[in-house]
């Protein structure tokens, strides 16, 4: 439908964006589902969206609290990114990834949404494809096509949940600007190993060479610091130096209502300099794109510190356990907020519909572009989720009679 048809007086990029499937079920589902009626039921198991369902942390509340006293009269003037705030966030990241960044690299955005969408205007011009991997976090499609670009997307490998390099080789043209890389990965939980990552370096830079024209990876990170058993985060950044790093606050504090994140041009990044120029005029047009003085302020203390990792690795293990044992299929996650288990009936919409006829909801895998899962977000209560077990087990089981 262009805009002449809608009759609204819409654009037809907007009625693109609008238009998307996997950014139609979503706002269906938050609009006019069961869960929409349900959510604030108090009987319910709520593991929909990476969403707080306890109080924030005492830490958090005081780190906000402080940045809202004003220490001079700009405190609460225009604020592009602060020195301050660069500064930590550079220092953090050099720590995590072993790998330099400048503070004028950080350019600090309204979370993890503006940063993609920043990366994505800054690298990729009209009609350009962008690759990613399906099952996608499902508001890639709307950034890109706000952008003009293109999605091409590309299944992962549903065994290991890995990136399937070969299938990322054959969806490139001559066209193709940039892959998005999420790891670890937003539903799977997957990590994505060193040798994966080096051999997509390997592979873009060859193909980049092959076309004449450069392919960037978007490294989408908000989780890079949500790992479970030790496990060691590796960024493609560290292999591939044509990465632009994008990563929200949202995640490490579980606090995705207050914005806060970047985007961060590795001290390798061929260009960073002309392209940190660019970065700036757009995050004035793209519409002041900078988090609000608070969060700024509030920065270099959130860097202390996350959500207990140690906790959300507890119910992963609790509700992995128990779901394997009442015979349902999963991958451990590696990281993240999520399991991404198998739903025991192909129809994954009418398996979430009899989890949600016993009060527990779960994302099914068609909103993800992947019938035949269901994602679990473990930022539902502890008590949540044991009062979810006796249902679960009942579910599975009347999935079971359903298929056989
Ligand atoms: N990328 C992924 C993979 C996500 O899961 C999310 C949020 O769910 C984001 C980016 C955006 O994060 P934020 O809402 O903190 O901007």
């Amino acid at each position: 439908m262009n805009g002449e048809s809608h009759g609204s007086g819409a654009s037809r990029r907007a009625l693109a964006v609008a238009g998307i499937g996997p950014y139609r079920s979503l706002s269906t589902f938050l609009a006019s589902s069961t869960y929409a009626r349900r959510q604030n039921e108090p009987g319910i198991c709520d593991f929909t969206l990476g969403n707080p369902h306890q109080m924030p942390p005492q830490d958090y509340v005081e780190a906000l609290r402080g940045a809202a006293v004003p220490h001079s009269d700009q405190w609460f003037a225009y604020k592009q990114s602060t020195p301050e705030a660069r500064e930590a966030a550079a220092a953090s990241l050099r720590g995590h990834l072993g790998i330099p960044f400048d503070p004028v690299d950080i350019h600090l955005t309204t979370g993890g949404f503006a940063a993609i969408a920043l990366a994505l205007k800054t690298i990729a011009d009209p009609g350009d494809e962008v690759i990613y991997t399906l099952p996608p976090w499902f508001c890639y499609e709307p950034l890109v096509v706000e952008a003009g670009l293109v999605p091409v997307k590309v299944k992962a490998r549903l065994e290991t949940f890995d990136l399937d390099i070969d299938a990322i080789r054959a969806a490139i043209t001559p066209r193709t600007r940039a892959v998005i890389v999420n790891s670890p990965n937003n539903p799977t939980g997957r990590i994505y190993p060193p040798v994966l990552l080096e051999e997509l370096g390997a592979v873009l830079e060859k193909s980049s060479a092959a076309t004449g024209r450069r392919i960037y990876i978007i490294s989408d990170e908000p989780y890079n610091r949500i790992v479970f058993d030790g496990a060691h985060f590796h960024s493609p950044a560290e292999f591939y130096p044509y990465t632009l790093l994008a990563y929200s606050y949202g995640k490490t504090h579980l606090s995705p209502g207050q914005r806060l994140g970047y985007l961060a041009l590795p001290s390798e990044l061929p260009g960073r300099e002309q392209l940190g120029e660019v970065i700036t005029a757009l995050q004035v047009a793209m519409g002041w794109i900078y988090p609000n003085a608070i969060m700024q302020y509030a920065l270099p203390r959130l860097e202390e510190f996350s959500i207990d990792i140690g906790l959300l690795q507890r119910k992963r293990d609790r509700l992995a356990g128990a779901l394997e044992e009442m015979g349902y299929r999963l991958i451990r996650p590696e990281g993240t907020f999520y399991l991404f288990v198998r739903s025991p009936v192909l129809d994954d919409e009418a398996f979430a519909g009899i989890l949600a006829a016993r009060d527990v909801f779960v994302l099914s895998g068609t909103m993800f572009e992947t019938p035949g899962f269901f994602r679990i977000s473990l930022t539902a209560s502890e008590e949540m989720v044991e009062r979810s077990l006796p249902a679960f087990a009942a579910a599975f089981d009347q999935a079971a009679a359903l298929v056989g």
